[in-house]
């Protein structure tokens, strides 16, 4: 296949997966419907026509970014109202796929090359894909029989695979051909408040990834317990959550939760520990987590 037709072919999967999300959304994008409209618009030239040269995909492909942020938009400014109960796009289990790069192979050079993108993309994160809804699949299979065989290693892979799309699929976001230079706004504000300036910042980030061991990252993240950013290590991501969740319902098994009273046997504790969880707050809970928006 043509990097033309590879390319077209991708965009045209974005541009249906966008376009579900719009249905999905129907709610938020009410009066709005020319975006709707405009995805359907592109969608249609994509099939169409027969070749599309690479000038003439690189304008559609501006169109359906300019699209989609137009919708974020929307949706942003709905969220605070619509979040709460109404539907948000969910992914049905086991049905998780490879998203598009927001550029082409060879944009990111000459910091990284063409080569290293492509197979990091579609073989390496593709696999993360199939073995995500591998174990998402096999463990709806178990609960479904109410019968748990190696529980541990199908969470381990639900992990790991886990772990790996989602901080894959952030990373190719947080890149860009025109990137660089320093963050600005609000973002600045809070580099500056958290980290003693930019400069700082960056030293601190870049010696903790400098210092990682084997498969793992360096990861910027927002603490909303603490209103502060934070730069956390993940030395192997798959130990044991998947990055981009939010934490709803802690059970503590460490032996002090429960030794004093239980001793070894733990399942009594486990089984026991039902009747006294708050889910009033954990809905709360719930539902402020729900609010993050952003596609898959
Ligand atoms: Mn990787």
């Amino acid at each position: 296949m043509s990097m033309e037709r590879q390319y077209s072919h991708d965009l045209m999967k974005w541009l249906e997966k966008f376009s579900n999300e719009l249905k999905v959304n129907e709610n938020v994008t009410r009066n709005s419907s020319d975006v709707v409209g405009k995805v359907e618009g592109l969608l249609h030239q994509l099939k169409e026509r027969s070749y599309i040269d690479a000038a003439y995909l690189r304008q559609l492909e501006k169109e359906a970014e300019q699209l989609y942020y137009d919708y974020l938009k929307i949706k942003t400014s709905s969220g605070q109202r619509s979040a709460l109960n109404e539907s948000t796009s969910r992914i049905p289990i086991g049905s998780h796929s490879l998203p598009k790069l927001p550029y082409q192979y060879d944009s990111l050079e000459p910091y990284i090359h063409r080569r290293i993108m492509e197979l990091h993309h579609k073989k390496h994160h593709q696999s993360y894909v199939d073995g995500l809804n591998k174990a998402e699949k096999n463990l709806q299979e178990q609960r479904k029989k109410n019968k748990f065989e190696n529980i541990k290693h199908w969470e381990r892979e639900l992990a790991f695979h886990g772990a790996g799309h989602y901080l894959h699929s952030l990373f190719w976001q947080v890149l860009s051909p025109k990137g660089g230079g320093k963050p600005k706004g609000e973002l600045a504000n809070q580099i500056d408040l958290d980290f003693e300036g930019f400069h700082s910042f960056k030293n601190h980030f870049s010696e903790a990834a400098n210092g990682v061991e084997g498969s793992g990252w360096a990861i910027l993240v927002w603490s909303p317990r603490v209103g502060r950013l934070e730069i956390l290590t993940a030395e192997k991501h798959q130990n044991l959550t998947q990055w981009d969740v939010i934490p709803l319902l802690p059970l503590d098994v460490w032996e002090h939760a429960y030794y004093l009273q239980y001793e070894n046997e733990r399942h009594r504790y486990v089984n026991n520990w039902w009747n006294i969880i708050n889910w009033p707050y954990v809905e709360e809970r719930y539902k402020t987590a729900k609010r993050n928006i952003w596609l898959p």
